[in-house]
């Protein structure tokens, strides 16, 4: 077997792409890996450190994509790593009450007032899953409303989309699952409260939940108003309903307590994954202690896991919290993203890009490289993006690749900055995203 690592072809990205297009449905492990949003061959990465991530063709790229959001400390930090050595010393899985869940809740309960009791899970999945089965047992309700543009894993009943005629008749969003399943839930559409009034008038009674994500961050960046967030949080209490927010993303990246801090939002439950896990498999859901006691074994909701709250991802968890809180690196982080955005958004209308825009907000950013044209203000809904913005990104994320810079590999995925990145990379891909974008509008209009 070639060795990963070693700068033979045979070890390359090209050859062991073929070997995992054998083996792995798409060749990968979760889809947006594959690289179809931008084309090409998947950079098979096997190293890391700070803001860089190597791949195995001996190629170092300034990371920002960060596995997707749980670094914010970057690649490795060395406090996550010795809480982690320290943890797989004593052992790495016990299938018992341990110390380290019973610190990292208590660590969030004392900081985060709207989780007064909370559950370890693995996945965000299973943490919004396990939400709303809470959410049905304590309304006796079984409908829940999403919105669209808004992902919350891979769970049966919100893998969903809205049906083209009326919002209330949804459908499937993948193969494999049941029209019944899908019929459970509404889609409505982000920043349309007229839509949300008229759709709670009809069906408000039949709602276990809303669920949000309060930092839409998952078709791209739709920065929601405050006062929408506010209006939903309204809606569900004037309905019966319960207000799940989403913060799988958003938790412990815009500042400690989530976007529910930020707006002043307080949901009933909040889902967490991500951040709360310092980059190990985690998730956790919480809120009102009542609401949690209906789990087992307190309560009749049955969840369970056999790695959940495992050692090791406690303890990442627990360093990078313990860090963030010492020492919140927030303002720093949304200060530089800020700057980045600005830098970059220049840069794509310097080059012509009409429409273009950088939304960002803490450390989060989406470079939107075709939004309406005309529109004053931020993308808010999956519509106010335009299709060019598909087109325009495939050779603009290629034409950072090859200048060493690691977007997500998806037009739809937003960029993270993490503490570890210096302020001359950000600035290295501002500059570099201006040479790129006049050279995506050149050729695509010539
Ligand atoms: N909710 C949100 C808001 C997410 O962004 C994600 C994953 N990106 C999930 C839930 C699902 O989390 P996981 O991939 O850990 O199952």
């Amino acid at each position: 077997m070639p060795v990963a690592g070693s700068m033979h072809p045979e070890a390359g990205s090209e050859a062991l792409w073929a070997r995992a297009l054998k083996v792995f449905p798409g060749g990968v492990n979760s889809p947006v890996r594959a690289f179809r949003g931008v084309g090409g061959t998947p950079r098979f990465m096997h190293g890391a450190e700070g803001a860089t991530i190597r791949d195995v063709d001996g190629r170092t790229y300034t990371d920002f994509c960060m596995a997707f959001g749980p670094l914010i400390f970057g690649h490795r930090d060395p406090d996550v790593l010795r809480a982690v050595q320290e943890a797989l010393e004593r052992g790495w899985s016990y299938g018992t009450a341990e110390p380290g869940s019973l610190e990292l809740a208590e660590f969030i309960r004392d900081r985060v007032p709207w989780v007064e009791k909370l559950r370890f899970v693995t996945s965000g999945t299973e943490a919004v899953m396990s939400a709303l089965r809470v959410a049905r047992a304590a309304t006796g309700r079984s409908r829940v409303l999403k919105f669209a543009g808004c992902y919350h894993g891979h769970l049966d009943s919100l893998l969903v989309q809205a049906g083209s005629g009326l919002a209330e008749q949804t459908r499937p969003d993948s193969a494999g699952i049941s029209a019944a399943v899908a019929a459970e839930t509404l889609v409505a559409d982000l920043d349309d409260l007229p839509q949300l009034d008229r759709l709670l008038e009809r069906h408000g009674r039949e709602l276990a939940a809303i669920i949000v994500e309060p930092l839409p961050a998952n078709h791209g960046l739709l920065i929601q108003r405050n006062e929408f967030l506010h209006a939903v949080a309204d809606r569900a209490r004037g309905c019966g309903a319960l207000l799940v927010l989403d913060e799988v993303i958003s938790g412990f990246r815009v500042a400690f307590g989530g976007m529910a801090e930020l707006s002043g939002v307080r949901p009933d439950l909040v889902t967490y994954g991500k951040v709360i896990g310092g980059g190990f498999p985690v998730g956790a859901y919480g809120g009102r202690a009542d609401l949690l006691d209906l789990v087992a074994p307190a309560g009749p909701v049955y969840q369970a896991g056999t790695l959940s709250a495992n050692p090791v991802s406690m303890a990442a968890g627990l360093a990078t919290l313990r860090k963030l809180a010492a020492s919140p690196p927030y303002a720093m982080l949304a200060a530089r993203t800020a700057e980045l955005a600005g830098a970059v958004e220049q840069g794509l209308h310097a080059a012509g890009l009409r429409g273009a825009c950088v939304p960002h907000l803490g450390s989060l950013f989406w470079p939107l490289l075709a939004g309406p044209l005309g529109r004053e203000t931020l993308p808010r809904r999956p519509d106010h993006c335009a299709p060019e913005h598909r087109i325009r990104y495939a050779p603009f994320f290629h034409g950072l690749l090859a200048r060493g810079h690691y977007l997500a590999p998806s037009p739809f995925e937003v960029g993270f900055v993490s503490t570890a990145h210096e302020p001359e990379r950000l600035a290295a891909l501002a500059t570099d995203s201006v040479e790129v974008a006049a050279r995506v509008a050149r050729e695509l209009a010539g």
